[in-house]
């Protein structure tokens, strides 16, 4: 750079070539920011603007000073701004500034807080593909996938919540874009699209990870997946933290190893947070009895990603009831997991070169936790043979030990915040350095004795030996004594009430003793770094007793919550089945005396329709369900006395769209689209949970889609399937539809009061409880006859036929009067009731209409134009 006019014009000029939001440059001591990044940092942290003039202009400059970056970069990043940082270095007796490093929301290495920090990159590839990557650069996690359709794929980044999302060239706007931005709150972040190019990106994979890495994994190069990651690779690269080289394993998974367990369904069964938003009284804050940051990460994972594969299912319940059953050593366990402190995060840091001594010796106390654990669990005859055995002797142990035995051998336990105070070893660890400190020892020590030496020997009362900056060591003595200071003193400052001095002795002991600190700051540092760098080529070993760490205490973590909730250990089938006996909620069981049920659904029963009173406990049922599903997926125990479970390959719900309503989109369009998703990604193997369908929107009409709807998932997906609704006209569905079956939450009438029984029982509602609910309240009589009237009006003269689903798969069609509630006939030959032949034609229309080949969307424009034409 050439010669720059002024301050403000060089830390102009270096915005220009960033496009972080915020540059902080080094001015000496400070950091400063101008302009309007001066005004912009000073309103979010709250500093103290001033003026800096420069060629005539005057402009605003906040600044915080060199040592004191890091927490307000970190707040501003968590903040969700890119900061760019220029630092300030001496070249030839000049300043040169440069911008080293941009640190942004998905790169923060400062981070404190416990859970997992991802930057995403998603690419769409051709049609429907989309390449995603997770990478974690405080742990150096590097997930890799591919999924098949945008549902996928912004489903796979609400799992990870990454704190920034780099979206590829084709992503950046339009409709995809939109939909990735109203479901992550992630800083977004376009970068270079040169970064995403197949070839760029793979040449960047294979240098990282070597060149039969791609292959190996069975990933293809220049796919979407490839792109993702290579983006984010050199992502991480150019914002210019250096620590690339701390990501050595590239980790592809499938989307679809995992039960499919969309947006909408994560957030309906308030899985890491209910629905109004908080953390208190989602399922994770329930469950969770961890006792390490990595142990509640995996939680959470496990949570988000319930498993498909059984074997994998039995192995973690295997080792939950061992540890259920063995309750002392699982307290232990857990007592002696309460001091590891966070491996992967510390791993990461070793990696990156940026641990200090502190971390080092975190890294010695938690490894040496490893035999400990290892003891318990093969002093245990439960856990000994349990996959709790395997787990602990995952890690190479000896390798382990003998890490935290040369760490144990190195490093004092009280070392030093920075690395050139001196101090970080202990003696013994190396003879220079031993010999280093004996000389400096001595050195000061003859120092330290010299004041009264020289009293004793000059008779004078008022001396003492000092140390400053700029004086360094000298002898000071009182104004009224100074007569008496022997010639060989030397004065070398004169103050108010005293003089100072020095000797050739007193200068020759400090000349020694600042070569001997400058050489032991040298060594030790050098000692330091030699030091973490075999730490750093053991990142494995760390990674491996991290995960080990945090894996058992997961399992520690369901264990303790089976023992003290009473939960049952479920047997997990690959048979079509769904049998659950005395089924609880497991947020609400914690809350409640809870009322249990049962739920089963198989082969003649797989679409349960579930009726009953407001409030009497219908979403309750359904969720739980599902969720007693969820967790046998994970391979945790479940709040019931016993359940059977069938692998399912996804859960899909739908139930009010409370937040949608909040955020001003339609409620019912929502709806719709949630159920069209359900319609056309659920499966056989699926479990589908409806709470209400068709609420949003006028009764016809509503009646009419969940009616459609309950049809096709019986005839054409096959879906196991938990259906609340208030249309009692549905529940005559039941006696036509091989499937259906019915049943109801019960409540029961005393001294004019609905009692909630919370009880399910088979068959349908005896009533509609509207009207009924109407009366209870006191609604007065003649306005209660008056809606019974007034329904009964309004169902009368209207039919509709039970399409298909008879055993043999026949199509069933028997027409359905809404006014009477019942089938009549086997409607072969659907009597016209309307007398109208407006309402002949649209009947005619109504029995027609191609269900299966309309979106839900087509059914609600159909059955609105036919309302028209019944006015
Ligand atoms: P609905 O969906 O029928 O309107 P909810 O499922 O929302 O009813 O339940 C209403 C209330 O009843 C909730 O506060 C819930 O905590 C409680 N509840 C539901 N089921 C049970 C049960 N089995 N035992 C105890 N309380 C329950």
């Amino acid at each position: 750079m050439g010669p720059v006019s002024g301050i403000v014009e060089e830390y102009l000029s270096l915005k220009a070539e960033t496009d972080a939001d915020l540059l902080a440059m080094q001015v000496g001591d400070f950091y400063e920011f101008f302009d309007e990044d001066a005004r912009e940092v000073a309103d979010e942290l709250d500093l103290k603007v001033s003026e800096k003039s420069s060629h005539g202009s005057s402009y605003p400059m906040a600044g915080v000073p060199v040592g004191e970056l890091t927490p307000y970069l970190k707040n501003l990043v968590e903040r969700g701004y890119r900061v760019a940082v220029a630092d300030q270095h001496e070249v030839d007796g000049d300043h040169e500034r440069d911008i080293t490093r941009v640190v942004t929301p998905g790169t923060l290495l400062e981070t404190t807080d416990a859970s997992a920090q991802y930057l995403a990159t998603v690419v769409r590839g051709d049609g429907e593909t989309f390449g995603l990557a997770f990478v974690d650069v405080t742990t150096g996690r590097f997930h890799v996938t591919q999924v098949g359709s945008l549902e996928d794929a912004i489903t796979e980044v609400y799992r990870f919540d990454p704190a920034e999302v780099l979206p590829g060239p084709a992503l950046r706007s339009g409709a995809a874009f939109d939909a990735f931005r109203n479901r992550t709150d992630a800083t977004i972040t376009h970068h270079d699209e040169e970064a995403f190019a197949p070839g760029a990106a793979t040449h960047l994979l294979r240098e990282q990870f070597g060149e039969e890495a791609l292959h190996s994994l069975g990933i293809e190069p220049g796919s979407p997946a490839v792109q993702a990651a290579g983006a984010a690779l050199a992502y991480v690269t150019e914002t210019g933290l250096g620590v690339a080289g701390s990501f050595t394993r590239l980790q592809p998974y499938r989307a679809d190893d995992h039960v499919e367990l969309d947006v909408t369904t994560q957030r309906n069964l308030e899985l890491t947070e209910t629905m109004q938003g908080g953390r208190d009284g989602s399922l994770l804050e329930t469950i969770d009895h961890s006792v390490t940051a990595g142990g509640r990460r995996l939680l959470q994972e496990w949570l988000q990603r319930p498993r498909q594969s059984r074997p994998e299912i039995e192995r973690r319940l295997d080792g939950v009831e061992a540890l259920a059953k063995s309750a002392l050593a699982r307290d232990a366990i857990r007592e002696t997991l309460t001091n590891a402190y966070d491996l992967e995060r510390l791993a990461g840091r070793v990696a990156h070169g940026t641990a200090d001594a502190g971390d080092l010796l975190r890294v010695k106390e938690t490894l040496a936790l490893l035999p400990d654990v290892a003891a318990t669990v093969s002093d245990t005859p439960g856990l000994s043979e349990s996959p709790v055995a395997e787990l602990v002797q995952a890690p190479n142990r000896d390798r382990v030990v003998e890490l935290s035995g040369e760490l144990e051998e190195a490093l004092r336990e009280d070392p030093p915040k920075t690395l050139t105070q001196g101090g970080l070893f202990k003696r013994g660890y190396d003879d220079r350095l031993d010999e280093l400190i004996d000389g400096y020892e001595e050195a000061t020590e003859w120092i330290d004795g010299l004041a009264d030496r020289e009293k004793q020997r000059l008779g004078i009362t008022h001396l003492q030996t000092g140390r400053n900056q700029t004086d360094g060591y000298y002898l000071q003595v009182g104004r009224s004594e100074t007569d008496a200071v022997p010639e060989e003193y030397r004065e070398v400052k004169a103050l108010k009430n005293s003089k100072r001095y020095t000797t050739d002795e007193l200068e020759e002991r400090e000349r020694r003793i600042l070569r001997l600190e400058a050489e032991r700051e040298d060594l030790e540092r050098r000692l330091f770094e030699q030091l973490r760098d075999r730490v750093a080529a053991q990142t494995d070993r760390l990674r491996e007793t991290g995960a080990a760490f945090a894996e058992l205490d997961v399992l520690a973590s369901l264990a303790t919550h089976a023992v003290e909730n009473d939960w049952t250990r479920p047997t997990v089938v690959e048979e079509d089945v769904l049998d659950v006996e005395a089924g609880r909620h497991p947020v609400v069981e914690q809350t409640t005396e809870f009322v249990p049920n049962d739920a089963t659904l198989a082969d003649g029963r797989r679409f349960l329709l579930v009726t009953g009173p407001n409030m009497s406990g219908k979403s309750t049922y359904l969720r739980q369900t599902a969720l007693v599903v969820l967790l046998a997926q994970m391979g945790s125990y479940v709040p019931a006395r016993s359940a059977e479970i069938g692998l399912m390959d996804g859960i899909y719900t739908r139930v009010g769209a409370l937040d949608e309503l909040a955020q001003g989109r339609s409620t019912f369009m929502v709806e719709m689209q949630e159920l069209s998703n359900i319609l056309h990604s659920a499966s056989e193997d699926s479990l589908v949970i409806l709470d209400e369908v068709g609420r949003g929107t006028a009764t016809y009409d509503g009646i009419s889609i969940a009616w459609a709807a309950t049809e096709y998932l019986h005839n054409e997906v096959r879906a196991k399937t938990l259906f609340a609704t208030h249309y009692h006209e549905l529940t005559a569905l039941a006696d036509y539809l091989a499937d259906v079956a019915n049943v109801h939450v019960a409540a029961a009438e005393r001294d004019g009061d609905v009692r909630f029984l919370r009880t399910v029982r088979e068959g349908p509602t005896d009533r509609s409880y509207g009207i009924h609910v109407a009366d209870l309240a006191g609604v007065p009589a003649p306005v209660v006859s008056r809606a019974e009237e007034v329904l009964g009006k309004l169902r009368a003269e209207k039919a509709i036929e039970a399409r298909g689903g008879g055993a043999s798969g026949e199509p069933v069609q028997a027409v359905f009067d809404l006014g009477s509630g019942q089938f009549k006939g086997d409607g072969s030959d659907p009597e016209p009731s309307g007398q109208d032949p407006d309402v002949e034609a649209v009947l005619e229309d109504l029995s027609t209409v191609p269900l299966e080949e309309m979106t839900p969307v087509e059914v609600l424009s159909r059955v609105r134009s036919w309302q028209e034409r019944l006015e």
